[in-house]
C-alpha cells in the first residue's frame, strides 16, 4: 500500500510556514505561540480524520483510530518542535507521516484489528526548558512529572512548562502513562552522513548507540631536530603517539565491543626537522554497553593525563559529543527491514546517533526507528533537506509496518 505523496508534500510545505526561516528553515520552539500553532493546526486535523484527541499532564498530543478490538494501539509518531533556526523535516517528519498514514487508512476504507495511535511529543528538542525528549519521557513515566511541570525557561525564568502548557491550551487532563501503548513506530530524518554516502533508502534503527568524541590538545615546546638532546625535549608528538596506541589497543582487546578511533592528529608547526610544539587529536569512541564507553573515557582521560604529566607536558581536554545507548526493539527493526524490501527500497540495520523520543517508548513497549536520508548529513540547521523521494519511501514504509503491526 503506498499513501498520498500530493497531499503528504502539502502538509509538510504547511507546517513549514509556521515559524518558517528564510527560505526552507523553521524555528518553532517548544511552549511558544508557534509551537501553540502548529499543535493547533494538528488538532484540527486529527478531529477531521475523526481521531478522539487526547492530551496529557505535560501537553502530549494523542490521536486515536480505533480498531475492531479494543487493546493498546500502535502508535506512531514524533515531535513538532524545532530548535532555534531549525529545519521542516526533523521531528515534523514523524508526525505528518503519521497523520498521513492514518489518512491513507481512511482513502481505503480499512479498519485495523488493533488501533493505531498518532502521537506528538512536547518538547523533543529541550531547547527552552530541559530535559530534552520531555514529553516521551513523561509519558514513559521515567521522569518526576512535577519536577518536569516546574522546569523553568531559559529565556524567561519567570515562566514555566506547566504555566506555558496552560498559556497555550495544552494542558492536558489524560494522566501519563494511561494511554496503552502496544508498540512505537518513528520515521526520522537520519541526522547524519551515512545513508547518502552507501546510496541506501532506508535505516531501520535497532538501537541508539552510545557515542563521544573528545578532542584533546598536548602542547609542549618546538625545537631544534639536530640541537636538542632527547632529556630536554618536550616532544607533544611523541606523547600523541602514546596516546593514539593506548586508545586503539582499547577496542582490540579480546571480547570487548568497544569502538575507538584516533580519526585526526594535527601536529605543530609540522615540520620534518622541529620537534612537535602541539598535537591535537581527537577520540571516537562507541559502543552499545553504556558502562564499558564510560569506563573508557575515564581510561583514556587517566591515562593521558598521567603520559602528559610524566613528559612535562600540558593538556587540553574538549568534550565534544556524548550519548548513552539504548537498545531498541531487534524484531521491529526487522519488521521496517522487510517492508522496505517489500517496496523494493533499499535498507540497512544501523544505530541512530542521536537521541529521539523512540529511545523513551523503547522502555515501555516494542520500539524501532525508520530512518530517511539527510542531505549532506545536515540537521538542526535552515539547511536542513531531506529529498521528496527519501519523504514518500519512509512514510511507504511508516505505513507497511504500523499496519502488520495492527495485525500482529
Ligand atoms: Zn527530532
Amino acid at each position: 500500500m503506498k499513501i498520498n505523496t500530493k497531499r503528504l508534500h502539502e502538509n509538510i510545505q504547511r507546517y513549514a510556514q509556521i515559524g518558517n526561516v528564510g527560505e526552507i528553515g523553521v524555528e518553532r520552539i517548544a511552549l511558544s505561540d508557534e509551537d501553540k500553532a502548529a499543535r493547533d493546526l494538528l488538532k484540527s486535523q486529527m478531529l477531521q480524520a475523526g481521531l478522539e484527541v487526547h492530551v496529557d499532564e505535560v501537553g502530549n498530543m494523542i490521536g486515536l483510530r480505533k480498531g475492531k478490538k479494543d487493546v493498546p494501539a500502535v502508535a506512531i509518531g514524533s515531535h513538532l518542535d524545532t530548535v532555534y533556526q531549525g529545519g521542516r523535516y526533523d521531528g515534523a517528519l514523524g508526525v505528518l507521516a503519521g497523520l498521513e498514514v492514518i489518512e491513507t487508512l481512511d482513502d481505503q476504507s480499512i479498519e485495523t484489528e488493533k488501533p493505531i495511535a498518532l502521537i506528538n511529543f512536547t518538547n523533543e528538542e529541550g531547547v527552552n526548558y530541559a530535559p530534552d525528549m520531555m514529553g516521551s519521557h513523561a509519558f514513559a513515566q521515567l521522569g518526576d512529572l512535577n519536577e518536569i511541570l516546574s522546569s523553568l525557561s531559559y529565556d524567561d525564568p519567570t515562566k514555566t512548562v506547566d504555566s506555558e502548557l496552560r498559556r497555550i491550551g495544552y494542558k492536558g487532563e489524560m494522566k501519563c502513562g494511561a494511554f496503552g501503548v502496544d508498540s512505537f513506530l518513528e520515521l526520522h530524518i537520519e541526522q547524519g552522513p551515512v545513508l547518502e554516502l552507501e546510496e541506501i533508502d532506508i535505516g531501520a534503527v535497532e538501537m541508539v548507540q552510545g557515542i563521544f568524541w573528545t578532542r584533546y590538545k598536548i602542547t609542549g615546546q618546538a625545537n631544534h631536530a639536530g640541537t636538542t638532546p632527547i632529556h630536554l625535549r618536550k616532544d607533544a608528538g611523541y606523547a600523541a603517539s602514546e596516546a593514539v596506541k593506548f586508545i586503539g589497543d582499547l577496542s582490540r582487546k579480546e571480547g570487548t565491543k568497544l569502538l575507538t578511533t584516533v580519526g585526526t592528529i594535527a601536529f605543530e608547526p609540522n615540520a620534518i626537522n622541529i620537534v612537535p610544539q602541539t598535537a591535537t587529536f581527537t577520540v571516537d569512541a562507541r559502543c552499545v554497553d553504556a558502562e564499558v564507553l564510560k569506563q573508557s573515557q575515564n581510561e583514556i582521560d587517566e591515562f593521558i593525563e598521567d603520559m602528559v604529566k610524566k613528559h612535562g607536558l600540558r593538556l587540553e581536554r574538549e568534550e565534544m559529543v556524548r550519548f548513552d545507548p539504548v537498545q531498541l526493539d531487534v524484531r521491529v527493526a526487522g519488521l521496517i527491514e522487510k517492508e522496505a524490501k517489500n517496496l523494493n527500497l533499499s535498507v540497512k540495520r544501523m544505530p541512530s546517533g542521536a537521541g529521539h523520543d523512540a529511545q523513551m517508548m523503547a522502555s515501555i513497549c516494542p520500539t524501532a526507528m525508520i530512518f530517511v536520508p539527510s542531505v549532506n548529513g545536515i540537521s538542526h540547521n535552515i539547511n536542513e533537506y531531506t529529498k521528496d523521494l527519501d519523504v514518500e519511501n519512509g512514510a511507504n514504509v511508516l505505513l507497511n509496518a504500523a499496519l502488520t503491526l495492527t495485525k500482529a
